[in-house]
């Protein structure tokens, strides 16, 4: 593996999906946002945990069990150091960013918000940070109120809303999946710090943690949540990041084997965290694969796929500008963008588009993104969205241009 950052052909090797070919075309994957490609390596490290020593964690005395456990809890600290947590129990493993956005809601929510209490989120957030928050209120009777967003694409005096509505817990994205958008997440976080009492703060990363460094001790961030599998590693798994001292007070999520100290008929004690979050038998294959994962990004170095997926972003907000009657949602600066654009074209329904690329091999995604309330703030029912990874080249570019062009044809607009 040890790839540098620099010659993109040889970091391409790693990810055998991107040598086939679709529709007899070479494959173009532009869909990242959705989910990435995975590494050999990856690929590899769940193979041999099923081949060569496939127990279940925590339980057993046995060789295999040992050698489980280790793999699994050795992943926690790689985990905690790639964002830089203090503390590897600070790591809780989920199924993705939703389950974790969820037991925030269930635990923290339930024991700490209170009736009359606000929760404040933006207008850009993925249904995952939106729904969740949308049922909690619903029992608990709290205000939800939202910052607004700009044209550009940017939240709209989020310190103002902060120091008006005075939440109880802001919780946004870091990276909008729809915009691009990378959101001043230190600054509204350090400006929340300022209040008293200060709010709480849980920070979405799903579309974050493979484009940008992220330290959360540096963010300063309540809660941090991410999924595996938009981070080159398996689908499945996730991760809540909490500052220790908040996740000891929080009441269990999901309760059953593994996460008890004592159990009796009537009542239980639970374990310290991350196991008092973890019920039953987690996906062990899927935190060894992010483990994995997690390596193979550390060895790129994030600022360098930082800068160069910066490069592509460039050009491609240059070669779609030029294409007539497309319309690009989102920041054009692309310092304050992550590697998604979402973008319409005149005449032509997402759909249609993505059909069309679909035969030149090209994989976009098409609709609302999971961001229903965004697209109607922009009058929109659906976009296109292109979306990429460190693997992604200007040839692809080109590819997409290409065949936006081709469809405008085809579909004579
Ligand atoms: N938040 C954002 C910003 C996302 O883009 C996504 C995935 N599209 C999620 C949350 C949900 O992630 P998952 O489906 O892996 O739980």
């Amino acid at each position: 593996m040890k790839q540098k950052m620099g010659d993109v052909q040889k970091i391409r090797r790693d990810f055998p999906i991107l040598h086939r070919k679709v529709h007899g075309k070479p494959l173009v994957y532009l869909d990242n946002a959705a989910t990435t490609q995975k590494p050999r390596p990856v690929i590899d490290a769940i193979s041999k945990y099923y081949e060569e020593y496939n127990a279940n964690v925590h339980r057993g005395i046995h060789a295999l069990a040992e050698e489980a456990t280790a793999a699994y809890e050795g992943a926690r600290s790689r985990v905690a150091e790639f964002i830089g947590a203090r503390n590897s129990a600070e790591i809780i493993f989920t199924r993705g960013t939703t389950e974790a956005i969820n037991l925030v809601a269930y635990s923290w929510g339930e024991k700490f918000l209170k009736k009359g209490d606000t929760v404040l989120l933006t207008l850009m957030e993925h249904h995952s940070n939106l729904v969740p928050w949308q049922l909690l209120a619903q029992r608990k009777g709290l205000n939800l109120e939202f910052i607004p967003v700009t044209a550009e694409g940017y939240l709209e005096d989020p310190e103002g809303m902060i120091r008006r509505l005075r939440p109880k817990l802001v919780a946004f994205t870091h990276v909008s999946n729809v915009l691009g958008t990378v959101n001043p997440v230190r600054k509204l976080i350090e400006f929340a710090q300022t209040l008293n009492p200060r709010p709480y703060t849980l920070i979405d990363g799903a579309q974050a943690m493979a484009h940008l460094p992220v330290n959360v001790a540096e963010l300063g961030c309540d809660f941090y949540a991410f999924s595996s599998h938009k981070m080159m590693g398996p689908t499945g798994v996730g991760v809540l990041w909490g500052k220790k001292e908040i996740l000891e007070e929080m009441p269990p999520f999901l309760a059953g084997g593994e996460m008890i100290r004592e159990v009796f008929l009537r009542e239980s004690s639970f374990k310290d965290i991350p196991h008092k979050f973890e019920a039953g038998t987690p996906h062990i294959s899927g935190v060894i694969g992010l483990g994995a994962a997690v390596d193979y990004l550390s060895a790129l170095g994030m600022e360098n796929i930082r800068r160069s997926e910066e490069k592509v972003l460039e050009y491609a907000f240059k070669k779609l500008e030029a294409v007539p009657g497309l319309t690009i949602y989102g920041p054009r600066n692309s310092a304050d963008r992550g590697g998604v654009i979402a973008f319409n074209v005149a005449g032509i329904h997402p759909h249609d588009l993505a059909t069309v690329l679909d035969q030149d091999g090209v994989a976009i995604r098409s609709g609302n993104h999971c961001a229903m309330p965004l697209h109607t703030h922009f009058k929109i029912n659906a976009s296109a969205r292109a979306s990429f990874a460190f693997y992604n080249t200007k040839e692809e570019i080109d590819i997409l241009a290409e065949g936006i062009e081709r469809a405008k044809k085809l579909l004579k607009i």
